[in-house]
């Protein structure tokens, strides 16, 4: 090639390919007009990174500002925008806007003919974004100097199958390329509606851009740049940005992944817990890009939906520009890159746990539920998930927290099973029948205050191979010698307990887990109390099913029913009931109240009456 010869204005056809291409894009693609401007600075910034990498891998080029400017001219109906990037030769020019040589045009063809029209998004998939100029212009004028020399090169087109081509002077390298509106697309030539397509697609396009001398974007690809150049008040700045707070993130975790895919991302986490102020559901607040290029503001179909409450940036190269959520590969696609995600976050979490335990608490405390309706809703995470709870323990302080693998590493002994016991209160637990054969035993118990721990410990089943058990259906016994009434005789009072409960029970039984308290109710099938009472708590109806009451025959107070029911049997009756009624409450499990007052208030007077 003789790169001195004099090129005179010659005019040239488009490959046929791209002649069909065109003929779509300017007469049948109405909608997303916007997405021009997308492409067309993805292609500048694409150029200033290529011409970035000629600059640092040392090769001699002439020193120049690597940014994108953009000039409107309402009058004229032009925009113009402008990279000082790498540029192209007239061979390269013919060879990259003449000719598709990807074969993804005539799959974008194909796939412009199946659908309709508002899959223009597609053409930057495809390798073809530069065409869509033609969606808003009635021409389009380019010059471009390369980086590698001193020619310029003016390139025109009307979009109708032909372009001109000729040498021209161009004073810096990098490409301009001007568009003159359509009539009907004039709003392009606006600066405030260009800005406005600027800050919706291309906020964080690592190179200034500037609108008519403006600097729009002012943050920049923050997540692309290596995390120890980037001060804790620039993520702090980018949060705000992104999130519309006026608060600083609690957390932020800045990460890239190069196998299995090619992943740049920062992850925040709010101050607060907006749900749990009962503001309503969060939306998901994950923006996706590739390459700098924004894709989707809402990460929902990436991420599973516990993450939410997460803030942040996602770049992935390996995401074409316009994913789809109907083509069951970019399904794959999305699912492939939620999955590492998820899985980092997690990693993350654990690790700050151990790192900065109070850090982590904090966070536990305002976001932990998130992390359980994920082990309600997601099996495959469900270790991660599991190793990142925390619970208060019976055989530690209030308040102090550990995790399920402190729960067994905590003995010399191995456990057979992670108790764990729920109840309004740490008192409420402590004062309950359940805790009592665990503290005879000396085996430690966690505790949870929210009916969703028992859903989602019954759901996870184990941890380490060690299932979890709730305190209430453990199977354990204390060995001992019955003081106030025999073997047979506690038999019998059973017997007879169960015929005056009657309907509510199933059985009566003899318990041997019980010290302190005369009774405790089980639910020996069906739904579990555990999950019994996380259904009243949301409000759902379930069918009432019937228990199992083990009685204390150690108890005074039982004692005093078996003499009872020989002389009285009828108020035998009543306090057997309210020894019932008792054992459901102290399960957290709905009695009939006004039953339950009047009853007592009968005892109550004939105990007084009895005084007198
Ligand atoms: P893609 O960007 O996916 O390759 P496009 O149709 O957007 O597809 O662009 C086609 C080609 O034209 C690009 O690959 C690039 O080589 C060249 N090109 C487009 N715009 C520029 C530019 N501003 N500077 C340098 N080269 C450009
Ligand atoms: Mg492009």
């Amino acid at each position: 090639m003789d790169e001195n010869r004099q090129h005179k204005q010659e005019q040239l056809e488009f490959q046929t390919e791209v002649k069909r291409m065109l003929d779509i894009v300017v007469h049948s693609l109405y909608t997303d007009k916007d997405i021009f401007l997308r492409e067309l600075i993805s292609n500048a910034a694409d150029a200033l990174e290529k011409a970035r990498y000629i600059e640092v891998s040392g090769q001699q080029v002439s020193a120049c500002p690597l940014e994108i400017r953009i000039d409107t001219d309402e009058k004229a109906g032009t925009l113009t925008i402008r990279d000082t990037g790498i540029g192209m030769s007239r061979d390269e020019i013919i060879e990259n806007l003449g000719t598709i040589a990807h074969s993804g045009a005539k799959k974008f063809l194909e796939t412009l003919g199946q659908k309709d029209s508002s899959d223009v998004n597609l053409i930057g998939q495809f390798g073809v974004g530069f065409y869509s100029a033609f969606m808003v212009s009635d021409r389009v004028e380019l010059l471009s100097r390369s980086i590698h020399g001193d020619n310029g090169v003016r390139w025109t087109s009307q979009g109708d199958g032909t372009y001109t081509i000729e040498d021209a002077e161009v004073d810096e390298r990098g490409t301009t390329i001007t568009l003159y509106m359509k009539k009907d697309t004039a709003e392009y030539a606006d600066p405030l509606r260009v800005k406005e397509i600027i800050r919706q697609y291309s906020s964080f396009v690592s190179f200034p851009i500037h609108v008519d001398g403006e600097k729009v974007n002012t943050i920049g690809a923050l997540w692309l740049k290596n995390k120890n150049e980037v001060e804790t008040q620039d993520y702090e700045e980018f949060y705000k940005f992104l999130a519309e707070d006026y608060m600083n993130p609690l957390l932020h975790y800045h990460f890239s992944v190069d196998a299995p895919l090619s992943i740049n991302a920062v992850l925040f986490c709010p101050a607060e817990n907006m749900e749990m102020r009962g503001l309503g559901q969060m939306e998901h607040g994950v923006r996706l890009y590739s390459r700098r290029v924004m894709i989707r503001e809402r990460a929902e179909d990436l991420l599973p939906s516990w993450m939410r409450f997460l803030r942040g940036v996602i770049d992935s190269d390996e995401i074409p520009l316009n994913i789809s959520r109907e083509t069951m590969q970019d399904r794959l696609l999305m699912q492939k890159i939620g999955r590492v995600i998820t899985g980092r976050f997690l990693s993350y979490l654990d690790e700050l746990s151990r790192k900065d335990p109070e850090a982590y608490l904090v966070f536990y405390k305002k976001f932990g539920v998130f992390l359980k309706e994920g082990l309600a809703g997601d099996s495959e995470h469900t270790e991660k998930l599991l190793k990142l709870l925390r619970f208060e323990i019976s055989d530690g302080e209030a308040e102090e927290m550990v995790s399920l693998d402190e729960y067994l590493d905590r003995g010399d002994e191995p456990l057979e099973a992670i108790y764990y016991i729920s109840g309004s209160s740490r008192n409420a637990i402590e004062q309950g029948p359940y805790l009592e054969v665990f503290r005879e035993k000396n085996i430690p118990v966690l505790y949870s205050y929210e009916g969703l721990d028992d859903y989602v410990l019954s759901m996870a089943g184990a941890y380490r191979e060690v299932s979890f058990v709730s305190a209430e259906s453990a199977d354990l016994s204390l060995e001992r010698e019955m003081k106030l009434m025999t073997e047979e005789e506690a038999v019998a009072l059973a017997q007879w307990m169960a015929g005056a409960l009657g309907e509510k029970v199933t059985d009566v039984s003899v318990s041997r887990r019980l010290t302190g308290s005369p009774a405790l109710v089980k639910n020996p099938s069906g739904i579990p109390s555990n999950l019994e009472r996380w259904f009243s708590m949301m409000n759902q109806e379930v069918p009432r099913s019937p228990k199992v009451l083990e009685i204390n025959p150690d108890h005074g107070l039982i004692a005093k029913i078996n003499e009872l029911r020989e002389k009285d049997e009828d108020r035998a009756r009543r306090v057997a009931d309210q020894v019932f009624d008792n054992a459901m409450l102290s399960a957290g499990l709905p009695v009939d109240i006004q039953e339950m007052v009047n009853r007592m208030n009968g005892l109550l007077e004939e105990s007084l009456s009895e005084q007198a």
